[in-house]
């Protein structure tokens, strides 16, 4: 199958183990040159814009978008992002209509969609995206696809402790500052901030220790915060819980209902489960959805328990080659109506 050919292909850029396709790096460089000659391969017309996003215009109702991000997290899978630019590609060129779109990275704040949707340029009239679900649902209730109805809010930053370096062997324990022990209370703190509000989730991913010696107390602990919830009055009350001030945060985003309609009507018509869900993770979508594109999340099914950013991340060929169908359709839907 050539989409899955085509996934191993940017899979292998970073030279493994996992995808290593960081944000404004060679290898996101490498992926989006290597999506450029497939796109002129149809015929479509490529360009990048001032953020390094990319297109390919089909000849018809470039106005109608599809697309996803290149980029990955370090050892990451193969179908986080890529999925959504080679599918999206095979569907324009399917239907000879549309514009496939690969956002920069996506990974670390959605880096390309947010500058797209904040200065002046041509804005879609719908964005359609196709990414894998990253999670268990659609596995457990036995669904290939799913549609999503809104996608999680989530404030990122970090918070700072200061302590007093010293001597590890000298320094009596109960005459201690030690920054680290004080940032661990507080990342217990952390989860039970999350775990009293109903849907949220945060987590502590990185701890950067200074001075960083094994035989000197931490004089400065930093720690980075990501912190979600399903909506902004519960994403508030998580910020409020944690104590920290967000360096970036993005509202949740409700999808578009025209084109989450023509979805699920696709699903329908077809026979298949009309599966809707919440996405726990952010997405471009729910940046163009923010800034009030009409967009649609459409989820394939996730194996493996669900498990993403990861090798073991994994889909069906099966489940791709119908997401990519369902999505051809709803493109040739949206393109049909004016
Ligand atoms: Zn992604």
């Amino acid at each position: 199958m050539r989409i899955l050919d085509r996934l191993e292909q940017l899979y292998e850029i970073g030279g493994g183990p996992g995808a290593n396709r960081p944000h404004d790096s060679p290898e996101e460089d490498a992926a989006h040159a290597l999506v450029a000659g497939w796109m002129r391969e149809s015929a479509l017309a490529v360009e990048s814009d001032a953020h390094g996003n990319l297109f390919g215009r089909s000849a018809a109702r470039d106005d109608i978008w599809v697309g996803s991000h290149l980029d990955s997290v370090p050892q990451g899978g193969r179908f986080d992002g890529p999925l959504g630019v080679v599918g999206g590609l095979e569907a324009v060129e399917r239907m000879g209509r549309g514009t496939v779109v690969a956002f920069r990275g996506e990974e670390v704040g959605c880096i390309g969609s947010r500058a797209l949707c904040a200065g002046g340029t041509a804005h879609p009239t719908a964005f359609l995206e196709l990414h894998i679900e990253q999670g268990p649902v659609l596995e457990r209730v036995g669904a290939p696809l799913g549609v999503v109805t809104s996608i999680v809010g989530y404030a990122r930053g970090e918070l700072v402790f200061e302590g007093k370096a010293g001597h590890a062997g000298t320094t009596p324990m109960d005459g201690r500052d030690d920054a680290l022990v004080i940032a661990a209370e507080a990342i217990l703190r952390i989860r039970e901030a999350a775990l009293a509000i109903d849907g949220a989730v945060a987590t502590v991913g990185q701890v950067t220790v200074e001075p960083g010696g094994t035989n000197v107390i931490p004089e400065r602990v930093r720690i980075s915060i990501d912190a979600r919830a399903p909506d902004a009055k519960r994403l508030d009350e998580l910020v409020a819980a944690i104590g920290f001030e967000p360096a970036h945060r993005t509202l949740p985003a409700a999808m578009g209902e025209g084109p989450r309609r023509a979805l699920l009507d696709e699903l329908e018509s077809r026979g298949l489960p009309a599966i809707e869900l919440p996405s726990g993770a952010g997405h471009d979508a729910g940046i163009l959805a923010a800034a009030g594109i009409p967009s649609a999340l459409l989820f394939v099914r996730s194996l493996n328990g669900g498990i993403s950013h990861n090798p073991e991340e994994l889909s069906s060929g099966e489940d791709i080659a119908l997401a990519i169908e369902v999505l051809a359709a709803v493109l040739d839907r949206l393109a049909s109506s004016p």
